[in-house]
Order: structure tokens, then sequence, then C-alpha cells
């Protein structure tokens, strides 16, 4: 078969565009080509590294002509760390760059040209947004590294800073590799699943500033477990909870099921707006609480309550947006697949005093056609789906039961147009859609959608 270009040219092409984690895309009489590292507009000397049927791989030899947007990314392991895809676009080309893909995908999948989409709402400081860091520990040719992984692997790229991730997660990770060795704690080797130390985790809690450390560590007898603590306590005295989870699996899964105390309080206490969470090791909870409160402002807003609306929060986690939603609703019902998350949810209902909620574990698809059979109605329904977006039968069940106003939260904006345009076609119309940047420096963008019926 033959192609525009062949694998090992050396060519010079214009960048047309940004796929969804940051690679430069070029078209060679209409064939893509992608290019790690290369921005929109840019000129660039590449070669041609790999060519399939629909499109191939280059890499970037030469910036021939660099974007305006271009900026020196401040961390020195980016881009083979694979935390952050494009540190190397300005923050403000970011947020555009994120509100072009949503446009794209309402326009093409949603096929909804006219649906307004807003402007990304970001970060007045882009940095150490992140309130929970997992940190991977590893020794190498008898030193202790830690970082994190590079992007599809296992192989940590060694770092002490994280620019994304708290000033006391950088400390905890620093002061462990240089310690651990000296205290006689292995670092968990995976291939032999022999040694101690498998993660660092550390949660902070942004409102109150109380900070966890989690070890997570092969076995639970854990000689050592007195001099970390004391060393921890010593070096960075804002750690208020000192947690170990045992973790003896040969697996990818960071955490095991047991957690014991070895320092301070089980939890750490952070709020969302005026509604106060209880973090335990191993709670779901939003990383970036700053962005995380803009997101369900925006769904709020769009809910329009009044006080007298009885309403579902579908997928509703630890009931993070149902709490939010409660203080302006009549009732709220939130439905989560994983039973631990209801829980929490029924407990942050409680230390709020919040009574106007109800709380059921189970599939959104499952429950919520249950809640109509039992003669339930509602006015508004808020779902924030997983990636894939939301299941068939629930989008069947909206369709028949045609709540007034549909509220969608998404992390994945190809699933989210795919469902508006299901929506659509039932009698739903969207009315505009809000990006919101959860995570700067990744590709990723999250989005709340307005629906009504007609
Ligand atoms: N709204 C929450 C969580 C959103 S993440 C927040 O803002 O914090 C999506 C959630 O959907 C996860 O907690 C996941 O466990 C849950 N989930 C996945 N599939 C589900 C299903 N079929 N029914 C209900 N919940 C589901």
């Amino acid at each position: 078969m033959s192609f525009a270009v062949n694998k090992n040219d050396r060519i010079e092409v214009k960048i047309e565009d940004l796929t969804h984690d940051g690679a430069g895309v070029a078209k060679v009489d209409g064939y893509p080509l992608f290019i790690p590292g290369a921005l929109s507009g840019e000129t660039v000397s590449i070669q041609v590294l790999k060519t399939l049927k629909n499109y191939g791989f280059a890499k970037m030899l030469d910036l021939i002509e660099p974007s305006e947007d271009r900026v020196i990314p401040p961390c020195h392991v980016f881009p083979t760390c694979g935390g952050c895809q494009i540190q190397h676009l300005s923050y403000e080309a970011q947020l555009t760059q994120k509100r072009k893909t949503v446009r794209s995908v309402i326009d093409r999948i949603a096929k909804l040209p006219d649906v307004p989409v807003h402007e990304v709402k970001g970060m007045d400081d882009p940095w150490r947004y992140r309130n929970k860091s997992q940190i991977p520990f590893d020794t190498e040719n008898g030193r202790v590294i830690t970082g994190f992984y590079k992007s599809r692997t296992h192989q940590i790229v060694d770092t002490d800073v994280c620019l994304i991730q708290t000033t006391e997660a950088d400390e905890l990770m620093a002061l462990l590799k240089r310690k651990i060795q000296q205290l006689g704690i292995e670092t968990y080797n995976e291939k032999t699943h022999q040694g101690m130390l498998r993660h660092l985790i550390v949660r902070k809690a942004r409102q109150t500033g109380q900070v966890m450390a989690v070890l997570v560590t092969r076995q639970k007898k854990f000689p050592q477990k007195q001099a970390v603590v004391d060393l921890i306590r010593q070096e960075v005295p804002e750690v208020t909870s000192i947690m170990q989870n045992i973790n003896f699996a040969n697996t990818n899964v960071i955490m095991g099921n047991e957690t014991v105390n070895l320092y301070g309080k089980d939890i750490i206490i952070d709020r969302i707006g005026d509604i106060e969470f209880e973090i335990s090791a191993r709670s779901f909870y939003q990383v970036n609480p700053v962005q995380t409160e803009v997101l369900y402002q925006q769904a709020l807003d769009y809910a329009g309550l009044t006080g007298n609306e009885t309403v579902i929060d579908a997928y509703c986690g630890i009931g993070t947006i149902s709490l939010f939603l409660a203080k302006q609703a009549k009732e709220v019902y939130g439905v989560e697949i994983v039973p631990q998350a209801i829980k929490d949810a029924k407990r942050n209902a409680e230390v709020n005093g919040i009574t106007n909620t109800h709380f059921e574990a189970g599939a959104a698809e499952d429950i919520i056609p249950k809640w109509y059979a039992e003669g339930k109605r509602f006015d508004v329904l808020v779902v924030d789906p997983p990636r894939k977006g939301c299941d068939e039968k629930l989008l069947e069940t909206i369709l028949e039961y045609k709540p007034k106003k549909v509220v969608y939260v998404s992390c994945n904006p190809g699933t989210l147009a795919r469902d508006l345009r299901i929506l659509e076609d039932g009698g739903y119309r969207t009315k505009e859609v809000q990006p919101v940047d959860m995570f700067p420096h990744s590709s990723h963008v999250e989005c709340v959608a307005f629906m009504e019926r007609k």
C-alpha cells in the first residue's frame, strides 16, 4: 500500500490541530500525521516513524516556526512524565484549545452548531491544584526513586517536585526518598513481589489545611513504622494523619482493603462551599477542589431551583452534588453504584445536618426506573457519569418520564455529545454548554450541559 508519506521520510509540515492527548496533527495530501510536542500553527520538520492505513506517526526534528502560544514548560520532567500533556502551551491557549475540542464534538457528534459553548472557566492559579497524589517507589541501581509513571508504562520518572501537586506532597515524597534506606525500609518490587513500601498517598483538605499521609505496604508487619511516623511528624508538621494501608496483592490496584492508623485522626475534613466532607484514606473525592466548586455552582445555576423541586443526582459518588443541590431543592435523590460511596454520602448529609436527601446504592439505570415505578416524580435530573457516558437504559428512562430539565455534568465531551443527540431526538433541547477546566496542563476538559423539554 502506498501513502502520501513513507517511513523515515523527512519533510516540513504545518500543524493544523492538537489531538485530545496533546499531539500535533499535520495533514500531507489529506493523510494525518500525529507529531508529539508540536503545537497548532507551528511549522516543523519531522521524520515519519510509522504509517498505518488511515494515519501515521512522526517525530519532530526541528521547530522552524514556533507558535506564539508556546511556553517553556516549568516542569523539568515534562513531557517524559505522563502526568501533564500540554504544559508547553500557555494556559490561556490551553483554555482556547479545550473550548475548541468541545465545540467540535457539539458540532460533529451532537450536530448542534447553534448551541452556545461558552468560554472555558479556568483557574486563576493553575498550579498545585491536585489535592491527592499517589506516588510509587522503586529502587534503581541501589538508589530510591519516586515520581510518576511514564505514560502507558510502570516506569517511574524520578523527580522530587510535581508542580500540580501540593507542596506537602513534594516534601513528603522527597523526605521518604532520602530517608527510607537509612531506616532500613525496602521499596516494593513489582516483578519479584518483594520489598515493603509500595506507594505514598498524600491528601490535603484545601479549606482546613489538614494533610493525610498513607503508606501503602506489602505486609502488615512494618517494624519501622514508629520511626517513619517520628520522621514525618518532625519534618512535615502539617501532617495531621498518618495511615498504613496493607496491599499484599500482586496487582496494579494501589490500595488494599485494610487500613490502620499510625498517627492522628483517621480522616481529614474539607469543605466545598459550606458543606463539610470527611475524607478517609480510600474515599472518593474530587481532585481539584477549587474547580469542583465552579463546576457544581454551574450545575446548580442550570438546575434553577426555587425550593419546590424534587431532583435526582445520578452517579452521585459521595453525594457532593446532591448536598450542594439539597439546600435549594425540596428533595434530592442520589444514586451511585459503589456501596461505600453511598455510606459516605449518607454520613456527609448527617454531618452537615441535611435531611432532605435520600441515597441508594445501585446502577442508576436500574434504580431510577424503580423510583418512577414507585410513583416518585422528578423535576430536574442531574447526571455525572463516568467517561463512557450515560447508560442507554437511563437515557430511555429520561425519554419515557420526561423530567423538565436535565443537567449533564461530563468528563468526556465525546460521550456527552453522543448522549445530547439521543436526548435531542427524544424531544429535549440543549440550551448551552459550559466547559470547566478541572485539570490544567492535561488535555482533559469537563462540561456542564443544560437541557430542557421542548
Ligand atoms: N458526582 C460525583 C461522582 C462522579 S464520578 C462527584 O461529583 O463527585 C462518576 C460516578 O459514577 C462514580 O462514583 C462511579 O462509581 C459511578 N458509577 C459508574 N457507573 C454507574 C452506574 N451504572 N450507576 C450509578 N453510578 C455509577
